[in-house]
């Protein structure tokens, strides 16, 4: 399995970061989770073709996670790739169809397919690879996905306070992404912060850890927030940048 980090950012501009995007490999099979503004121009400066996306899974609908969704449809339709599948939370398919509405030339020729999952569902993304979704807390529905693969786990919070129900997801996992969007000690709700965040990795079982989706506010506060977590968690910790790749 190979992950590129393609965005790393959020909704308000910094220099290097991109809206949130990660791209997951599972043999020949590409799966873009979150599809941010930038994201479609990364996947170009990752090497990897917009045309071998086809499968896109939405943590949730804000637009930083999003919006580059219809450019990415759009370069594919250029490019006469035409099928896609969509998985998203509650009211993913009603956001595409009033989009498709505004876009009547897209509707036209492009063929999505729309999978509204839930909390607690598992299917099987592509072939071999299994996703079960939970949900986080956050200002508007959004799900955590597992992702297993060939024997390993991944888990992609998504936007959400550190919660329970995706940290069960993720107990024993080779990785956890997790969203770490402001400072140690900033006050915060719907989003993590390295000290909301590391009561959960304590004893969790999971080997390395990637913080992502990071506000301008964590600028200088990148090492701060590794050592306050490496203090009590036994695993690897790092920050995410974009287009950078591991592989498990
Ligand atoms: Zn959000
Ligand atoms: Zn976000």
């Amino acid at each position: 399995m190979k992950i590129t980090f393609l965005g790393t950012g959020v909704a308000i501009p910094q220099k290097d970061r991109v809206q949130s995007g990660v791209l997951m490999e599972f043999g020949e099979n590409k799966v873009l989770f979150d599809c941010g503004g930038g994201i479609l121009n990364r996947i170009f400066e990752s090497g990897v073709l917009h045309t071998e996306i086809d499968t896109i899974v939405l943590s949730h609908l804000h637009l930083d996670h999003v919006a580059d969704v219809m450019c990415l449809l759009k370069a594919n339709w250029l490019c006469d790739k035409l099928d896609s599948v969509i998985y998203g939370p509650v009211g993913t398919q009603e956001w595409l169809e009033r989009l498709m509405d505004i876009y009547p030339y897209m509707k036209e020729k492009v063929n999505v397919e729309v999978r509204e999952v839930a909390a607690g569902e598992v299917f099987e993304l592509t072939d071999g690879c299994i996703v079960q979704c939970a949900d986080g807390i956050h200002s508007v529905p959004s799900l955590g996905c597992r992702v297993q693969y060939d024997g390993k786990v991944v888990v992609y919070s998504g936007d959400t306070e550190p919660c329970d129900c995706i940290m069960e997801l993720a107990q024993d996992a080779d990785l956890l992404i997790h969203e770490c969007s402001f400072p140690l000690d900033f006050p915060m709700t719907n989003h993590a912060t390295p000290d909301m965040l590391r009561p959960y990795l304590e004893g969790s079982g999971i080997s390395r850890v990637y913080l992502t989706h990071l506000y301008p506010h964590m600028q200088g506060h990148e090492e701060e927030a590794l050592e306050y977590i490496k203090e009590k968690f036994e695993g690897e910790v790092h920050i995410a940048s974009d287009l950078m790749e591991v592989e498990l």
